[in-house]
């Protein structure tokens, strides 16, 4: 049963909808990538392995140890339906 709306769609997703938030998982991949932190087991860091950036925290593996952990560096870049919009600031 598939309907034809407006524009294309994906298991009810608008196409256009599914590719920005492709779009912002690979940003935010390359931005962990920038910001791949050490291994906290053995403190190796360049053989860091992004396991899965769609998760917050991001998950991550060493593949020198073989740990796996999560890990969010500051200020991070979230998908837009996980950014925290509280207005409890200072404006
Ligand atoms: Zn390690």
């Amino acid at each position: 049963m598939t309907k034809h709306e407006d524009g294309a769609t994906l298991n009810g997703v608008a196409l256009s909808e599914l590719l920005a938030g492709v779009f912002a998982l690979s940003d935010r991949r390359l931005w962990l990538c920038k910001n791949t932190p050490n291994c906290p087991k053995c403190g190796e860091h360049w053989q860091m392995q992004l396991v899965d950036w769609a998760a917050t925290p991001a998950y991550w593996k060493c593949r020198k140890c073989k740990h796996k952990f999560r890990f969010e560096p500051a200020n991070s870049v979230l998908t837009g339906a996980a950014k925290d919009t509280t207005g409890n600031g200072t404006a």
